[in-house]
């Protein structure tokens, strides 16, 4: 597989970026919760049926409570077991998990300014985008994939999300 077109800041160096966060993590009083927040999340990844990656999203309120869970895959009302949208087209027409908790707040009328996204795997850098739009202020998710396709992608997502002023929170 070959990697998808990024083009990463000269120097960055996010492996020391990554230890720094996820030895911070390690800091927080709240980290019990924030792990027991991926353990939902871990489970609601599993509700994507194909065997495919399985990424859970939770959307967090104010006081702690989970306002939404989501995951990837398809828009609403395509075929699931239709064989083209999982093809060549899949990264146009599957939705990521934390889009879809953006898109699912939008229909519920829930406003996702400064609320924590907590999602199993590291945001690719479109959901970063996203997210940083919609206002959501905290993300806990898991360090970037250093291997694969969505590499680089995920360590340019980490890039921008530090450079957003987002605080990013990484837990095992
Ligand atoms: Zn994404």
């Amino acid at each position: 597989m070959t990697e998808l077109s990024v083009k990463l800041p000269d120097g960055y160096d996010s492996a020391a970026v990554t230890e720094q966060l996820f030895a911070a993590a390690h800091q927080w009083p709240d980290r019990h919760k924030f792990q027991k927040w991926m353990r939902i999340a871990d489970t609601v990844a599993d509700e994507m049926s194909k065997d495919d990656t399985k990424v859970g999203a939770l959307l967090i309120g104010p006081d702690g409570e989970t306002l939404l869970s989501g995951y990837n895959g398809p828009a609403r009302g395509e075929d699931d077991e239709d064989p083209d949208v999982w093809g060549v087209n899949k990264n146009s027409l599957l939705s990521h998990a934390e889009l879809n908790l953006i898109f699912t707040a939008a229909r519920r009328h829930i406003s996702t300014e400064g609320l924590t996204v907590v999602a199993t795997m590291h945001p690719c850098a479109r959901c970063a985008v996203g997210m940083q739009q919609a206002g959501v202020f905290r993300v806990i998710t898991r360090p970037p994939v250093t291997t694969g396709r969505w590499s680089h992608n995920t360590v340019l997502a980490q890039q921008k999300m530090v450079q957003y002023g987002m605080e990013l929170i990484y837990i095992s």
